[in-house]
This record gives structure tokens, sequence and C-alpha cells, in this order.
């Protein structure tokens, strides 16, 4: 199921509705109607101040974010939607540590839901670094 991979983790009764609308041609139609196409976060000011008021509402007590941006090259390189990167870096005696969350610029032509989504997912990160059940129970609270 390798068209299905950004699903791994959700419950499989969503698994299978996905599934079901693939086989029938049906997903593009459904979402187009769930979700009427598109948001104006356009720059990158914009998505940061997007996601720093996710950030309030949900994760308010972790780690601050220095940078958010769309990103052209990790849908096609890396075959992913997002990513985030923790950076250390020292200044003077400290140690400073940065959070940065790159988002992939297919979303910014995308339904807000879904830019919504994938700025949670990558939110959730900050509490949890893998792919495991603590990650999937955060975001389920969190969306
Ligand atoms: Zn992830």
């Amino acid at each position: 199921m390798s068209e299905l991979k950004y699903l791994q983790g959700y419950p499989e009764s969503l698994v299978d509705q996905v599934r079901n609308l693939i086989a029938k041609q049906q997903l593009k139609p459904f979402l187009l109607k769930k979700y009427p196409c598109c948001h104006d976060i356009k720059t990158e000011k914009a998505l940061y101040d997007f996601v720093q008021e996710l950030k309030s509402d949900y994760l308010k007590k972790s780690a601050p974010i220095s940078k958010v941006v769309y990103d052209k090259k990790i849908h096609a390189v890396d075959h992913a939607l997002g990513q985030h990167a923790f950076v250390s870096r020292i200044q003077g005696s400290k140690l400073k540590a940065k959070h940065e969350i790159r988002i992939s610029s297919i979303f910014r032509e995308a339904p807000l839901p879904f830019l919504r989504m994938i700025a949670v997912h990558e939110l959730a990160h900050l509490r949890e670094k893998e792919h495991n059940k603590a990650f999937y129970n955060t975001l389920e609270k969190k969306l």
C-alpha cells in the first residue's frame, strides 16, 4: 500500500474509506466537495503566523519555533509533506536550540484543512519525535 504511506498509523476504518474512494476514482471529487480550495496563506510570514497561532492554541508549553517555511524540494526529493528539525547552536556560553518546520509548497495551493493538518503534524513532533502511539494520541487530541 505504498500509495497510502501518509496514512500509516491512522485507524484502519479511515484507511479503508480512503482505499475505497481511490478504487472508485472518487477521492479527488470527494475531497474538493468537502474542502473547497484554497487558503490565502501564501507568504512565509503568513505561514509562520498561522503555525504560531496553532501552537499557542494547542501546544503552548512546547519549545518555541524559530522558523516555518514552504519548501519546494522536500516533496519531490524526500517524498515528505513536511519536516521538522532541531538545530543546536552555541551562542556565547549558552546552548540555543532552534526548532524549524518546513512544509511542502504543494500545501500553498491546497484547502486550508490540509495545510492545518500538516502543520499540526509537524507541531506534534515538538512533543514526540517518532511516529509512535504517543505521537498519534497527541494528534488525535489536538485535531
Ligand atoms: Zn512526522
